[in-house]
């Protein structure tokens, strides 16, 4: 009886152990089933970040701050005195994409000349990544000032720049850019030299595979200042939501063929774009000279079109005022015919404090130049931001907002006026 009870006692102990063995067995197996999870994941997350770090890291060595250095590998003529620059990146490396309407800001060493020059170029071809193309036109002396030295850099570009120089870049920017993928159609509207960004909308919505209808109206005086016309030929001919009119104001006799080289022999102008446009109602992309974005945004606006559908791009030194706007700052003139406010511009640096006569001066630039304060310009039209300064005390307005992104405190010297006394860091 008392063997029975030990045996039986024993047993049970023997299955205690066991039990507890096996608990224990069964955690320790969870227990390292679950590292192995976690190190699994842990390794998983690393992964990622990794994967991460070396997206961002490829993203910015494609983007770049500063100048790069392209390499022109070819330099075609495109028209009479254009001619189109295609530019790989020195170092090889993949570009980053850009939107189509942007522009590209060189800095040039021009003998002769004290400092670097900058200027402002269209890319003229779509986003790709082994190379840009800008396309230039000669800029000769104002017809009402033949006697002034012809356009510096666009003439230093076709007499002295080619394949193989090296240049000096800043990557593209611009405010003045089209959403292939976006639904409402388009309405492109060039002048002369103003086709380059309209090459580069019409040549993304064909490489994106866009459906996005696109009208392009482009006008040059005839045949031989038709720039880029085989390119464009191809791009109405091999998309079919692209189509192209172009207007030759003054076709040459016995050269330009109506119907072959050119649609219509007239101006751009709204009464052609009736001929070709059902409606209205589309987005408005428009670049060329001053005075013809000017005639163009008044016709569209007397024909309906809000200005918010209306996006230009200006090539000069001049800016589009809607027609119906007052002229910048006016003010009521008070008896006798003087201004009737000014405030006051302190240079810092330069020691100086000029008077601003509000109404009357033109950009912050200016005031500095004429007053022999030295401020760098580029493209004294708020695109390329060479002009930057900074504010210690105030602020400016802008009479047409500038096509680069600008801290706060800071502002572009060549489209600013100050919106009040003012101090500037020059
Ligand atoms: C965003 C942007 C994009 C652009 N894209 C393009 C593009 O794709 N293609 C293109 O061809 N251009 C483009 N431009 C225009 C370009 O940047 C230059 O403004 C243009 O090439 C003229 O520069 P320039 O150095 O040749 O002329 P400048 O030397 O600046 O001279 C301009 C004019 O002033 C005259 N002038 C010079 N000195 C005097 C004087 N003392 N008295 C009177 N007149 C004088 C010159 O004869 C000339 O007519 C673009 C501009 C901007 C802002």
């Amino acid at each position: 009886m008392e063997t029975a009870a030990i045996l039986i006692g024993s047993a049970l102990i023997a299955l205690v152990a066991v039990q507890v063995i096996l608990g224990t067995v069964t955690s320790v197996l969870a227990l390292s089933r679950q590292r192995k999870q976690n190190s699994l994941s842990d390794l998983f997350m690393m992964e990622r970040i990794e994967a991460a770090r070396a997206r961002r890291e490829r993203e910015s060595q494609n983007a770049w701050n500063g100048f790069r250095k392209f390499v022109v590998r070819q330099k075609i003529e495109e028209a009479k005195g254009t001619a189109s620059f295609y530019l790989e990146p020195h170092d090889g490396k993949p570009l980053p994409a850009f939107k189509p309407g942007q522009f590209l800001t060189f800095r040039l060493d021009v003998p002769d000349e004290p400092k670097p020059v900058i200027r402002c170029y269209s890319l003229s071809d779509g986003p790709r990544s082994d190379r840009y193309r800008v396309t230039i036109k000669r800029v000769p002396a104002p017809r009402k000032v033949p006697d002034a030295p012809p356009g510096l850099i666009s003439n230093f570009f076709h007499d002295h720049i080619h394949e193989g120089d090296i240049l000096d870049v800043r990557a593209p920017s611009g405010h003045f850019f089209m959403d292939t993928q976006a639904k409402p159609s388009a309405v492109l509207i060039a002048g002369g030299v103003g086709i380059t960004p309209m090459v580069s909308m019409l040549r993304a919505i064909a490489d994106s595979g866009s459906e996005r209808q696109a009208v392009l109206f482009y006008g040059v005086r005839n045949g031989g200042d038709h720039a880029l016309k085989a390119e464009l030929k191809e791009l109405s001919s091999n998309n079919r939501n692209i189509r192209i009119v172009t207007c030759y104001s003054g076709p040459r006799d016995g050269q330009d063929v109506k119907g072959q080289d050119y649609d219509e022999a007239c101006r751009v102008s709204v009464d052609v774009m009736k001929e070709y446009l059902k409606t209205s109602n589309h987005r408005y992309f428009m670049c060329g000279p001053p005075p013809f974005m000017q005639s163009v945004t008044d016709q569209l606006g007397e024909w309906g079109v809000p200005a918010d559908d209306i996006f230009s791009e200006a090539f000069g030194p001049a800016s589009i005022k809607a027609k119906s706007e007052k002229p910048r700052d006016a003010v009521e003139p008070v008896a006798g015919g003087a201004a009737a406010v000014q405030v006051k511009v302190t240079f810092s640096r330069s020691g100086k404090e000029i008077s601003w006569d509000v109404g009357k001066d033109s950009t912050l630039l200016e005031l500095a130049e004429s007053n022999g304060v030295e401020i760098n310009s580029g493209c004294r039209t708020g695109g390329c931001g060479t002009c930057k300064v900074a504010f210690k005390s105030g602020s400016v307005k802008y009479e047409s907002q500038p096509d680069c992104d600008i801290e706060s405190g800071c502002g572009l010297a060549c489209v600013a006026c100050p919106d009040g006394d003012l101090v500037v860091d020059a």
